[in-house]
């Protein structure tokens, strides 16, 4: 395919008329965005032909790699049969049906519970919406309908919807339009580097970080919460890894009040942390699981709910109807992509690939980066990495915010070539799940270069 374009011509189209999500319009129309015209297994590539390295799998998502005939073909042969039917009043369709029964089928059954059901949205956001509708309803069938708060973290992230950014703990997407909205509350998230205190080992910050939980649970009165929800890593947060400790406290917690548990998964299944999905890494417990991103590793739009037997049971036998659904609820395209896509990652084991062998190679090469003079933290769980940058090593001390020193190592990496993503002065990735051992290692030299480029610029500044 020609993928040669009019980079000029492009960005004063893009200029006028397309205004990008979490962008400042002013600002990037001053600069011109970069215009990405093709990609192939873990490289994109821009309109000027530079090559560069995608250790974000795009938006967190094409865990399978670009450019996979597999999933072209699958959608093309769905166009073919059957583009589009919705699955209100009574119909159903051939793909949507096969990969309700694939996921319910990779999902394991945990302490008796089944995932046996799903309910379909085109994205994390809008599965997040169904969630909250999905909570309510089911404490509403069971005489509890006061049960209407949903306890969520800080600097969490679960979509932009009004419901999903209230979910999220975002203070910048609250602070525009009025969120949360009603009867939803955070807590701290379980952020040892920043939150634990001198000589509190990690495990016992993990503890006291979930009894946070307790804590507001006791303060909104137990008998008002319906839920509790968190991704099992934080991603957008910023690779936020929770200690060991951490989950059997919550899923302790969640018990002990008899509240539902739901583990936002968007970024964090199939594959990314080694395991189909991530409640088995961690050993708790789930109701409802979101899903999104990797189900089809990005390249068409899908999501959704795995829905426990728990609240499955409610809403079927004493449901009646559920008012709530999307006109691409269970899209026959979308769903025959996430099969091929399932496929694909099933034939290369991908999360037993990243549970033995890729993931402890970049937890070893990419800990090796901690040994940088601006780097206070490097960590890893499954395929996704983080590291902090710091002004002194010794004693952690950051660097003023209003330098943005984060932005200023990712200006680099992409001038260098590689696409990592800045959370104020932590530097994320969650590279595809199919990379090469030498394509870590092409990417941990690419990562010091940026990270030397960076300091060579702080120390020229006078910063250091
Ligand atoms: N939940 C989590 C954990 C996410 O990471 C995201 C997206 N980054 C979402 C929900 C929202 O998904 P979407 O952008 O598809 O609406």
């Amino acid at each position: 395919m020609n993928t040669v374009v009019d980079t000029a011509l492009i960005q004063a189209l893009d200029r006028e008329h397309f205004l990008h999500p979490f962008t400042d319009f002013k600002d990037l129309a001053t600069r011109g965005a970069r215009v990405i015209t093709k990609a192939e297994n873990i490289y994109v590539w821009d309109s000027e032909g530079h090559k560069i390295l995608d250790a974000m799998s795009g938006l967190w998502c094409v865990n399978v790699g670009y450019g996979r005939e597999e999933l072209a073909s699958a959608a093309y042969r769905q166009m073919m049969t059957l583009p589009y039917y919705n699955s209100f009043f009574q119909t159903t369709n051939v793909p949507a049906v096969q990969l309700a029964a694939k996921l319910a089928a990779l999902a394991p059954e945990v302490g008796g519970r089944r995932f046996k059901h799903v309910f379909y949205s085109s994205s994390g956001s809008e599965s997040n919406d169904s969630n909250v509708r999905m909570v309510r309803r089911y404490w509403d069938l069971l005489g509890q309908p006061q049960r209407k708060v949903i306890i969520s973290r800080h600097n969490a992230y679960h979509g932009s919807t009004m419901a999903g950014a209230s979910l999220g703990g975002m203070s910048g997407m609250h602070a525009q339009g009025d969120l949360p909205i009603p009867n939803i509350t955070h807590i701290k998230q379980p952020y040892f580097y920043e939150l634990g205190q001198p000589g509190e080992t990690c495990a016992e910050f993990g503890l006291r970080a979930a009894r946070w939980l307790e804590e507001k649970i006791i303060e909104t009165g137990p008998d008002k919460v319906a839920a509790f929800i968190a991704e099992p890593v934080q991603g957008a947060g910023g690779v936020i890894i929770p200690p060991d400790s951490y989950w059997p406290e919550i899923q302790r917690i969640v018990d002990k009040y008899g509240i539902l548990l739901i583990s936002d998964e968007v970024i964090c299944a199939f594959g990314r942390l080694g395991y189909w999905f991530a409640y088995e890494k961690f050993g708790y417990r789930p109701d409802l699981i979101t899903f999104a991103k990797g189900v089809t590793s990005g390249y068409i739009p899908l999501g959704g709910v795995m829905v426990g037997d728990r609240v499955a049971k409610v809403l079927i036998e004493q449901g009646g109807e559920f008012n709530h659904g999307y006109t691409y609820s269970g899209h026959p395209v979308a769903c025959a992509v996430a099969l091929a896509n399932l496929d694909l990652m099933e034939k290369e084991n991908l999360p037993g690939r990243v549970r033995d062998d890729i993931g402890p190679y970049l937890a070893r090469r990419f800990t090796e980066l901690g040994e940088h003079p601006l780097v206070g933290l490097a960590e890893t769980c499954g395929f996704m990495a983080g590291l902090v940058l710091v002004r002194n090593k010794a004693t952690q001390e950051a660097f003023k915010p209003e330098l943005g020193v984060g932005m200023l190592c990712r200006g680099h990496c992409f001038r260098l070539g590689l696409i990592m993503r800045a959370v104020g002065d932590r530097m994320i990735i969650a590279p595809p799940l199919v990379m090469t051992h030498e394509q870590i290692d092409e990417m941990i030299a690419l990562i010091r270069r940026c990270l030397d480029a960076t300091l060579a610029d702080l120390q020229a500044a006078g910063h250091l």
